[in-house]
């Protein structure tokens, strides 16, 4: 899972914070999910920023892979040198673990749009919904509600593209003439680029299609730096087109 640092003047900003940390041992095991350390140390090692010093959190769609950072159960935040898979030296148990933003002095942004199919999801994507990844964001008044398009600052938009849901975003950063753009679930990774490869997830396939059609041939022809969420090789790449298939080059 690779999630979007940028820095401006005034504004820390991560869009997607990871499957975080908040899971028992019995779906670290079902989810396969393993890291080397938590999402806290990773942050500091790439940007010199603690958890603290985050101003803004974006959120392209609330799915737990992309949401599962928001918050964190209370005591973990105490805990620095633990790792997931480590039998030798488990989580403390805690009753009742309370979920608190990780990031304490940031405002997290989500679409509305998005945020009220989280909350009223159906039989068919409810296993990726949790509550606790959002709830004591919104009651702690850290959550703001956005627009199916809005800019986070100026050159850092996000865009809801249906497909992988009726409101999963996109996010575009432009800068000095270069574009990134990040297709969070619509195109996860590399692998998904051949226009009938898409998620067994998605809710509106066919859609997920038309719109591929559409950005990817702008990738190539506007040289756009894509950032590939779930890539775990090569998250960042530039995209060609040879004989009429798309072939990519790592950045
Ligand atoms: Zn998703």
């Amino acid at each position: 899972m690779n999630c979007l640092f940028v820095e401006t003047p005034h504004e820390r900003i991560l869009v997607e914070t990871g499957i975080g940390e908040k899971w028992t041992e019995k779906q670290t095991a079902l989810y396969g999910i393993f890291r080397e350390k938590p999402f806290a140390e990773t942050l500091f090692e790439k940007t010199g920023y603690a958890p603290e010093d985050i101003t803004i959190v974006v959120n392209t769609h609330l799915h737990f892979d992309h949401a599962g950072g928001n918050t964190v159960f209370k005591d973990e935040l105490q805990i620095t040198n633990y790792e997931l898979n480590d039998a030798q030296n488990p989580k403390p148990k805690t009753q009742n673990p309370k979920p608190i933003a990780q990031f304490p002095n940031a405002r997290y942004f989500v679409s509305k749009s998005e945020f009220d199919a989280a909350e009223n999801p159906s039989e068919r994507d409810r296993a990726s919904y949790l509550a606790e990844n959002w709830r004591p964001l919104r009651e702690s008044g850290q959550m703001e509600l956005k627009p199916d398009e809005y800019e986070v600052v100026p050159g850092l938009t996000l865009q809801t593209i249906r497909g992988h849901s009726a409101t999963m975003q996109t996010v575009c950063l432009k800068r000095e003439g270069l574009t990134l753009y990040g297709f969070a679930d619509l195109i996860p990774t590399r692998a998904h680029l051949p226009f009938a490869w898409i998620m067994g997830y998605d809710l509106f396939p066919v859609e997920t299609l038309a719109a591929k059609k559409i950005l990817i041939p702008r990738a190539v022809s506007e040289n756009w730096i894509c950032l590939f969420y779930h890539d775990f090789t090569a998250p960042l790449c530039r995209l060609t087109e040879e004989n009429g298939k798309i072939q990519t080059t790592a950045v």
